[in-house]
């Protein structure tokens, strides 16, 4: 027997009231167990996407299946399933991490004595046991970030959604995160995240989707995605100036910065040696260089021509 995927997303389209067409047919599969980014500028469509997912959002067309459960068709039940991690902190200030989680299981039916025991597993692996007790509202942001994955684990879900979990917060709280997002999918959890940190995806997830416009636009590994970007990108000083006119090299792109900087970008598999024995032809003498991004963003860049992109 085939397990069914986790997500199988074919053929959703979103047309709001307004007349934007936020999805024009995305169609997209997330393996069980899998770790799996959801990348995209501002605007690409990612929010409309998972608030379809989490029933937030009505869908013009298309079909979604969690674990196989068609969501439109029998919703509860693929809702179940699903535990939402919403981008706003929205818990009771005012309230302890331990009733929080609690209170919230007893929302979905879980008897207590169950849920106390859940609550202690889930606060303990986001590093939150020792402020169960505390008010809320003297937690970190990092902290409060954590609580939300905690109460979402709490209906002990097999995907987890998370929209943009780490927008506009530091990277030491992101990492914190990353920590806990790491346990509950070693745990067993499928996570999915929508992000525009690049570097979130690229250190988290093992396959993604890059969207943009409301199309997916890229889907794979993201070890094979990344090979794709068979082009390598460095910037070389160079001793003294550069001439005024570049030399041609075979497959090379080749343009000044400044003076005494050349951008270089070259396939992968190219012999760099070959390179600077015609830039030396040429009477230009590398002084250093260094690579020029990390190569997700080089790649993210390219398809979505999005120059804000880290
Ligand atoms: P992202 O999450 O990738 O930033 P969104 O899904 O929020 O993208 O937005 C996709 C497009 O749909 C954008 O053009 C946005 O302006 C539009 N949009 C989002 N929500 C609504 C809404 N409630 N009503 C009308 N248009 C919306």
């Amino acid at each position: 027997m085939t397990t069914a995927p986790a997500l199988e997303i074919r053929e959703l389209r979103k047309i709001y009231a307004t007349g934007v067409e936020a999805l024009k047919g995305v169609s997209l599969s997330v393996q069980p167990g899998d770790f799996f980014a959801l990348l995209g500028p501002n605007g690409a469509g990612k929010s409309t996407l998972i608030g379809i997912v989490s029933s937030l959002v009505n869908a013009s067309s298309g079909e979604v299946r969690v674990f196989g459960t068609d969501l439109f068709a029998q919703r509860s039940a693929a809702m179940r399933m699903i535990g939402l991690v919403p981008q706003e902190l929205n818990f009771n200030l005012f309230e302890k991490p331990f009733d929080i989680l609690v209170n919230y299981a007893g929302f979905y039916g879980i008897p207590r004595d169950e849920a106390m025991a859940c609550a202690e597993r889930e606060l303990k692996r986001a590093q939150l046991w020792e402020k169960a007790q505390v008010m809320s509202r003297t937690l970190s942001g990092g902290m409060k970030r954590r609580l939300m994955i905690a109460r979402a684990m709490m209906t002990e879900p097999r995907l987890l959604i998370l929209d943009e979990p780490t927008a506009g917060v530091d990277i030491e709280i992101r990492r914190g995160m990353w920590r806990t997002l790491r346990e509950v999918n070693a745990a067993g959890t499928t996570v999915i995240l929508t992000t525009h940190y690049l570097e979130e995806a690229e250190s988290l997830c093992r396959n993604l989707a890059i969207i943009d416009g409301g199309r997916i636009i890229e889907q794979g590994p993201m070890k094979a995605l990344l090979a794709k970007l068979d082009v390598e990108g460095f910037v070389l000083d160079i001793d003294g100036t550069l001439p005024a006119t570049l030399p041609h090299v075979e497959g090379v792109a080749l343009a000044a910065e400044d003076a005494h900087t050349l951008d270089l970008e070259m396939p992968r598999a190219m012999d760099l040696n070959r390179v600077f024995a015609t830039l030396d032809a040429a009477g230009i003498r590398v002084r250093s260089m260094r690579t020029k991004s990390n190569r997700l963003e080089e790649l993210f860049v390219r398809l979505t021509g999005n120059k804000d992109a880290a």
